[in-house]
């Protein structure tokens, strides 16, 4: 029996001992006091253990109750051990989970390359260390075409392959970062001016392969845009805005790469003053309607009107729209414009009435105008308040607006379709995907760019480009208008095309309400008037 006790207390006390062991472990990690007194108090037992053994090897007494009290110091030492093994193991996925948790933080999960996050971080502490630097945005064009056209999988993979592309070609030179949708940031702190080259040089060539996607191969364009630290600034969101900047650049000028200069902060502040002028100027209502006719080929008469904004300056000139709308549509006031042209050209429906004007009104819309539901609200509340603006207006809109954002165009041109609302595309033949867009979507009508109705005469493929756009618009049963009609020459040759409509300084230039005149005879005047 006494045999039994002692080795009953013995396997006691080395539980003791192995949770003793866990219980250092746990104390390193967590520095907690209550844990070191635990392990103080696993002492003080085991030493205890030591002491009753001690003392039944020394005075054997074997009875029950020795027994008892040996089961009891068995069962005690391994309920310590259990329970300072489990909170260890706890203790151990709690801090994996942790590390998972902190890796996800600062890690994309679809490419797997280290966030916008980790690009500050990192970017902090080289600044920090002082260590000469650039800063490269990259960004890939077009890449929301893509995805709404080949489907989200295809964008994700496309994503992933370009990342590994670049990731796998300068891990020598610099650290590749994802820090938006469709953005990345590369960090090099190569000391030699080739270091950076090189890794430009990299970049531009992964980007010109084609990538294999689903047995598909696409070619992916890069805008990049590069800032230097501390040439460029010393500050590191000044540098990163400044980075930002030259992608802009590059993206808007269609060029693969741009280092930052100052006359980029110049243009950004101008664009900044620009906003502020047209807020401004659509507060004090300084902005004008003018409208060109759409002309009916074969009858010559008139058929609608198209309004084009225009907007005077103290000097008597005209700032070009197609300059202002561009700025307008990089901020939300591209939405107040349109309301307002729209507005503006309800209002003056009775004035163009008594003018003699019968047939439709053209609007130019944007690609933010077709992106947001509070421009959908907007019409569906003047079509609310008078549902015979349907037989009035038609809205022009350019492919490349329509391919913004594909999905939402569709989904609000569908809508107002519904609602009876007409749709042209604008400037047909500039953008792309044209052909599905027709597909898709119930066109009303397309307007051949002026591009190829001027040069039709003169450029056969042009003259081509303009026959098979007729074709195709009545195979489609849309009308169609060939719009920069200047000639007499090129009206002849579009209505032996069969063309429907034709508009262009031929006939009228753009004009306001008071001068405008519902008859061919003038507009055909007033080409000599104003040339
Ligand atoms: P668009 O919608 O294609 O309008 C036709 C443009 O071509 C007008 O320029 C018009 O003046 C010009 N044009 C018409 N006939 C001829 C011609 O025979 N020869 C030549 N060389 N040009 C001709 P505008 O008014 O400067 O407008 C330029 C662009 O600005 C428009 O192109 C349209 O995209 C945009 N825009 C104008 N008004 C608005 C507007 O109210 N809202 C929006 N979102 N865009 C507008
Ligand atoms: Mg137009
Ligand atoms: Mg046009």
């Amino acid at each position: 029996m006494s045999e039994f006790f002692i080795a009953t207390i013995i396997a006691g006390t080395i539980f003791l001992l192995a949770s003793l062991v866990s219980t250092l472990r746990i104390c390193r990690k967590t520095s907690l006091a209550s844990w070191y007194l635990l392990f103080y108090f696993i002492i003080l037992f085991i030493i205890g253990y030591v002491g009753i053994l001690y003392y039944f090897v020394s005075f054997p007494i074997d009875t029950m109750l020795v027994s008892i009290v040996a089961c009891i110091l068995f069962g005690g030492g391994a309920f310590v051990f259990l329970v300072i093994k489990l909170s260890y193991g706890s203790l151990l996925s709690i801090e994996k989970a942790v590390e998972v948790q902190r890796y996800q933080a600062e890690h994309d999960a679809l490419t797997g390359l280290p966030n916008r996050k980790m690009f500050f971080k990192n970017l902090a502490k080289t600044l920090a260390d002082d260590t000469s630097c650039s800063v490269l945005f990259i960004d890939l064009n077009d890449f929301k075409q893509v995805n709404d056209t080949f489907g989200h999988h295809f964008g994700d993979q496309l994503l992933i392959a370009t990342a590994r592309g670049i990731q796998q070609n300068i891990s020598n030179y610099a650290s590749l970062y994802r820090i938006g949708g469709d953005e990345f940031a590369v960090l090099t702190t190569y000391q030699s001016a080739n270091g950076l080259e090189q890794c430009v040089d990299i970049i531009t060539k992964v980007a010109k392969q084609p990538v294999e996607i689903d047995e598909q191969f696409i070619n992916v364009r890069l805008s990049i845009g590069v800032s230097h630290y501390p040439q460029d600034s010393v500050d590191m969101h000044e540098l990163v805005r400044f980075a930002d900047l030259a992608m802009y650049e590059a993206k808007n000028t269609k060029q693969t790469l741009i280092f930052y200069h100052d006359k980029l902060i110049q243009k950004e502040s101008n664009f900044l003053l620009m906003t502020t002028k047209i807020q401004t100027a659509i507060e004090a209502g300084e902005f004008l309607l003018f409208y060109q006719p759409v002309i009916c080929a074969k009858s010559g008469e008139e058929h609608g009107l198209e309004a084009l904004i225009r907007w005077p300056q103290p000097d008597g000139s005209y700032l070009s729209p197609e300059y202002f709308i561009k700025i307008a549509e990089r901020s939300t006031l591209i939405l107040s414009l349109t309301k307002w042209v729209i507005f503006e050209a309800l209002n003056n429906l009775p004035r163009l009435y008594e003018a003699g004007f019968s047939g439709s009104l053209h609007i130019n819309l944007s690609a933010q105008d077709l992106k947001s539901h509070d421009f959908y609200e907007f019409i569906c509340s003047l079509h609310e308040n008078d549902t015979t603006i349907t037989d009035v207006l038609v809205f022009e809109i350019t492919e490349s607006a329509m391919m913004t954002d594909i999905k939402c165009a569709r989904e609000i041109i569908l809508a107002l379709t519904e609602k009876g609302f007409q749709f042209s595309i604008d400037d047909f033949g500039t953008g792309f995907s044209s052909f599905s867009l027709l597909r898709e979507l119930s066109i009303n009508q397309i307007k051949i760019d002026r591009s190829f109705v001027s040069g039709m005469l003169t450029q056969k493929a042009d003259y081509a480009i303009v026959k098979s756009i007729v074709f195709l618009a009545e195979q489609l049963d849309c009308s169609v208008v060939a719009e920069g009609v200047e000639d007499y020459e090129t009206e002849q040759a579009l209505i032996s095309l069969n063309c429907d409509y034709v508009q262009g300084f031929y006939y009228s230039r753009p004009l306001p309400i008071e001068n405008l005149r519902m008859n061919i005879n003038h507009f055909k005047k007033s080409i000599n008037e104003f040339n």
